[in-house]
């Protein structure tokens, strides 16, 4: 279990002085002159080294993704775009960093915005997020009276401006480029890309766009050392990670743990264990409700990390949003709930997504009763293999996914349902 002197979010629960006063005497914002100072390329090594990947989902090293950014400006401004938009069902760890350890974000948007040539930074946070839009500006005054941000920034000698911007509560927002549309002041769409926005992004100027969790972590492991960061989790799954368990485990909850630990010790060690015992467990999803489920028994032993639960389960780490479900859970209404909401967040731009996610979800909304034919599950399949690849953004991935997890993994309860259905035997089903 990771011991509290390697956490890095030491206010995740707000138990202690969320203030600038209270995040200095837990250590951020020390030294951080001395941090820039290392210079550009120096820390952009150092994160690197750390094996750090983006905590936002798609788990892409983050130091690398800094290099992209050109190193000499062709007179455009470079921008760095924090995206706090975090949305994804099941998914609710940024918020805590927002509105109980702020000021590691917004120390970690001054070195990460150093280490692009980026003078100002955005933060998008999402619309519901009032608290945290709150304590998060409150935190941004703060470090602003105390000259840490603005001119000459923490004494760096590097002018720097952090603005908080709140969406309107548009899932599609979290996507990179719809969230710089958004931010721009147009409607939240996907752009084709390339262009990446390392080349052109917010204003048509080189931008990086990158999660909470990823900035906020950066002073932390520039203080101790990649190293340090990197003796976390199993190679290529380095460091400590935020965790948000929700669903049937007795204490569900947010917290900080080394990548690679066991889904069991997870769940044991921090939400109390699986409601009525590991016997009574269903299926979990591991990372947020964009990826395939798994079922329970092969949960047991699993590896919390990015290679592990691709490569050995055909899911993903995603966000670390893990949804327990218990054999109470209906799975195949509870997967249907995730289409609908798909199907209604899609923006309409391009017609996979569009069209796909309203069949897809029709045809789940037949399954649930059990109305449909015994093809009509590979039919399915199909449709989502269409869907999946063939669209501007990833949310028809996201759509898709769910899905193929549950044919893949329930097969045989979707197919109990329609026999139930056909056969009169309408106990059998479980959903109304
Ligand atoms: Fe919009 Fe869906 Fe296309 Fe993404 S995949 S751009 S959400 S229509």
């Amino acid at each position: 279990m990771l011991q509290d002197k390697d956490r890095i979010f030491t206010n995740i629960y707000g138990m202690h002085d969320r203030t600038l006063a209270g995040a200095k005497a837990r250590g951020h914002w020390d030294g951080t002159k001395d941090l820039i100072g290392l210079g550009r390329d120096k820390i952009v090594e150092i994160m690197k080294a750390s094996g750090l990947r983006g905590r936002g989902g798609a788990g892409f090293p983050t130091g690398l993704k800094w290099s992209f950014m050109p190193k000499e400006s062709d007179g455009r401004p470079s921008y760095l775009v924090i995206n706090a938009d975090e949305s994804e069902p099941g998914t609710c760890k940024d918020r805590e960093i927002m509105r109980n350890d702020p000021h590691t974000l917004i120390e970690g948007a001054l070195i990460a915005s150093f280490a692009m040539g980026a003078h100002v930074s955005y933060i998008y946070i999402r619309g519901e997020y009032i608290r945290e839009r709150e304590a998060l500006q409150a935190a941004i005054d703060e470090a602003y009276d105390a000259g840490l941000l603005g001119k000459n920034a923490a004494g760096s000698g590097f002018d720097f401006d952090l603005y908080l911007h709140h969406g309107a509560g548009a899932y599609i927002c979290g996507e990179e480029t719809a969230l710089i549309e958004s931010l721009e002041g147009k409607k939240g769409m996907p752009r084709m890309k390339p262009p990446f926005p390392a080349g052109a992004g917010l204003y048509g100027c080189p931008s990086t766009v990158n999660n909470v969790e990823s900035i906020a972590v950066v002073p932390t492991i520039l203080r101790r050392g990649a190293d340090w960061f990197a003796g976390f989790g199993r190679p290529n799954n380095a460091g400590t990670k935020l965790f948000a368990i929700s669903g049937h485990v007795n204490n569900p909850c947010v917290v900080e743990e080394a990548m690679s630990i066991s889904f069991e010790e997870l769940i044991e060690k921090h939400c109390g264990g699986i409601r009525g015992g590991w016997d009574n467990l269903l299926a979990v999803i591991p990372g947020g409700s964009s990826v395939p489920c798994v079922r329970g028994e092969n949960m047991r032993d699993a590896i919390m990390d990015f290679d592990y639960l691709r490569n050995d389960l055909q899911s993903g780490l995603g966000t670390a949003a893990v949804i327990v479900m218990d054999k109470s859970t209906d799975i195949v209404k509870a997967i249907w709930r995730l289409s609908k909401f798909y199907k209604h967040e899609s923006c309409g731009q391009c017609t996979p997504c569009r069209e796909g996610t309203g069949w897809m979800m029709r045809v789940m909304d037949r399954l649930v009763r059990g109305e449909a034919e015994l093809e009509e599950i590979d039919m399915l399949f199909q449709v989502t293999k269409q869907v999946e690849g063939h669209t501007i953004c990833a949310l028809g991935d996201a759509a898709a996914w769910p899905i193929q997890g549950l044919i893949r993994n329930f097969r045989d309860e979707i197919e109990d349902r329609i026999k139930a259905q056909k056969a009169g035997r309408v106990s059998a089903v479980a959903a109304e």
